[in-house]
């Protein structure tokens, strides 16, 4: 098949929702100036000398996020710097840890490791020990993603970030609003789209550079691009219910193609509607960051997992 856009080159992507296809050229330039309405949406590029700080994993969608925006900071006047939350999961985090350090060093980035087990005194490992011997009631994600977002916010405010990026693509985001929905957790899935909605202080605003890019699109632009991700999954990933809505997703997508992005539009509509419901926010009484209760969930998990070490 021929590029829908150019008439010229051979497509490398089909878009089902759309019945586009698209070559390596168009398919590029297309994910890139998806990234930049968001950046410009959000407000990135309002005013100079920003700083965006890029929570990296070292899987695709947070290296490309990398390297969009160190592509768009040769253009537009912001700085950018990688942050990496290294939660000790073995098997898995030192690979993803290399192909950070391998797109930085190529493109010049300055970087930052965070040690999860330095600062907070354990691994996201020995939280999954205490897990299956039933010591603990959070699985290993819970654990995992509220000590990386505690850390993640913590570090960058430090670094004086304007914002925070993260990789989150529309697959992510729409797992997410279902996720949540099962959850019962309605301040969730109006809480953040593209930018988090609630600002407030010692909070760094999130913005999510690829919140209009399909998972399928973040592979294809990987591999054109030759971004060092490795394709690894985390061993821990099985305990989470994420896996079974991937896959529930996907079948639905395959049945009738834009489920996805419908989604997230809706999301986009109840954000409108409930603008003036507000996130009991409050700071932690012991920590001190951001929190919507009296203890931080970080520090709830922190006092119950420091008996046993
Ligand atoms: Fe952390 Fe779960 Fe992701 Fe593994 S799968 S990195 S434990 S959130
Ligand atoms: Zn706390």
């Amino acid at each position: 098949m021929r590029c829908s856009l150019c008439k010229k080159d051979k497509a490398v992507i089909k878009y089902r929702h759309s019945n586009m296809y698209l070559c390596a050229d168009c398919f590029k330039k297309v994910f890139e100036k998806k990234a930049l309405v968001v950046l410009k949406r959000a407000g990135v590029l309002r005013g100079s000398g920003k700083l965006i700080v890029v929570a990296v994993s070292g899987g695709k969608d947070s290296l490309n996020t990398l390297y969009v925006l160190h592509k768009y900071s040769e253009i537009y006047d912001y700085d950018v710097i990688a942050l990496l939350i290294n939660e000790g999961i073995s098997g898995y985090r030192e690979y993803t840890i290399k192909g950070m350090i391998s797109l930085c060093n190529k493109y010049k980035i300055e970087y930052k490791i965070v040690s999860m087990e330095n600062e907070i005194g354990f691994t996201v490992d020995f939280a999954t020990e205490l897990y299956k011997k039933r010591k603990i009631r959070w699985k290993p994600c819970t654990v995992c993603g509220v000590f990386r977002r505690y850390l993640l916010n913590k570090h960058a405010r430090e670094m004086g970030a304007d914002f925070l990026a993260t990789g989150h693509n529309l697959d992510d985001e729409a797992q997410t609003i279902l996720l949540n929905i099962f959850q019962d957790s309605l301040y969730r899935v109006i809480q953040a789209d593209y930018i988090s909605r609630e600002i407030v202080p010692k909070m760094v605003p999130r913005i999510k550079p690829l919140y209009y890019i399909y998972e399928k699109e973040s592979v294809v632009y990987a591999l054109l691009n030759k971004i060092p991700a490795w394709h690894i999954e985390c061993p821990h990933a099985q305990y989470g219910m994420r896996a079974d809505i991937r896959r529930f997703l996907n079948k639905l997508e395959d049945l009738k193609p834009g489920t996805k992005i419908n989604l997230l539009l809706s999301r986009e509509k109840i954000i409108q509607k409930t603008k003036s419901l507000k996130m009991p926010m409050k700071y932690c009484e012991i920590c001190g960051e951001p929190s919507t209760h009296e203890i931080c969930r970080a520090c709830q998990i922190r006092n119950v997992i420091n008996k046993f070490l």
